[in-house]
């Protein structure tokens, strides 16, 4: 694959992203996949999602984890529900996660992703499970011969460097969302990514601008459209190149309550990714 393709988020059922209708019609040749809900985590479904992939032009490069129950609506609960933090949903989870690092498998695809959550204080009890927890999922996910990358934005770029440290698996890397660090407060996202960078194998093209200095951290940034908001595209492409980032350039757009806007938002985002990546080169 040449360098820095253009992918878009993009679910087959009622997860994440656009559907494949959308894919098809602006002619994105590569996907993060939200995987499918569990019922549908099958062989046959995955030859189905192979077989309409290939028809329309595209492939999965990674394939993203997503639980029930799990809601953005606030940043509190965002920490109470998402991911593999919640102690009494933990093992539950972490036995559905291994469902789609098989899926994944099944659809040749050698990368999966997941929102931990609001990984805790190191000293915790649950911060060692959550360890010991994540370095099985790990063992089984290399198992499947696959690589776990996980999305930025929940902690700050130490914390997570901290916890990447203290799991000590060779096939944990990371995804990294500059507009996340954003809508949650953690930091600067172009300094994050030089920080973090050496583990960046995905990451996702997402804007944002940040929430007002008074409620940063507690109180949501604002989803905005690529180039609209507070990343700063051509430096955060311009930061990839230094740091010999070559995949794929993977637009995110979480409006799903008004799909002809996200898919004209996405359309503009190609368009601007395609002209940065030629003046950038
Ligand atoms: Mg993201």
């Amino acid at each position: 694959m040449s360098k820095w393709p253009i992918g878009v988020f993009a679910s087959v059922d009622d997860g994440l992203g656009v559907h494949l209708d959308v894919v098809q019609e602006l002619g994105i040749p590569t996907l993060h996949l939200h995987c499918p809900s569990p019922e549908n985590r099958t062989e046959d479904a995955a030859k189905a999602f192979v077989s309409r992939a290939a028809e329309i032009g595209t492939e999965a490069s990674c394939v993203f984890s997503g639980f029930a129950g799990e809601t953005y609506e606030s940043i509190q609960r965002t920490a109470e529900t998402v991911g593999l933090v919640p102690e009494s949903l933990r093992d539950e989870r972490c036995a559905l996660f291994r469902t789609t690092s098989d899926f994944a498998k099944w659809i040749g695809c050698d990368v999966v992703a997941l929102h931990i959550g609001f990984v805790p204080d190191p000293s915790t009890d649950s911060y060692k499970d959550l360890i010991a927890k994540t370095q099985s999922l790990l063992d089984y996910v290399k198992d499947n011969g696959q690589n776990l990358h996980l999305e930025t934005g929940q902690e700050s770029a130490d914390h997570l460097l901290h916890f990447i440290g203290d799991v000590d698996r060779d096939n944990l890397f990371i995804n990294f969302d500059p507009a996340n660090m954003i809508l949650y407060g953690t930091g600067d996202p172009i300094e994050a990514l030089k920080k973090v960078g050496h583990l960046v194998r995905s990451i996702h093209c997402k804007d944002a601008t940040w929430a007002a200095e008074d409620v940063r951290g507690t109180g949501w940034g604002a989803e905005v459209p690529l180039g609209e908001g507070d990343v700063g595209m051509e430096t955060y492409l311009r930061t990839l190149k230094e740091l010999g980032y070559e995949g794929p350039l993977t637009i995110e757009r979480e409006i799903a309550h008004d799909r002809e806007r996200q898919k004209a938002d996405i359309g503009a985002a190609v368009a601007l990714l395609t002209e940065l990546r030629e003046k950038i080169g």
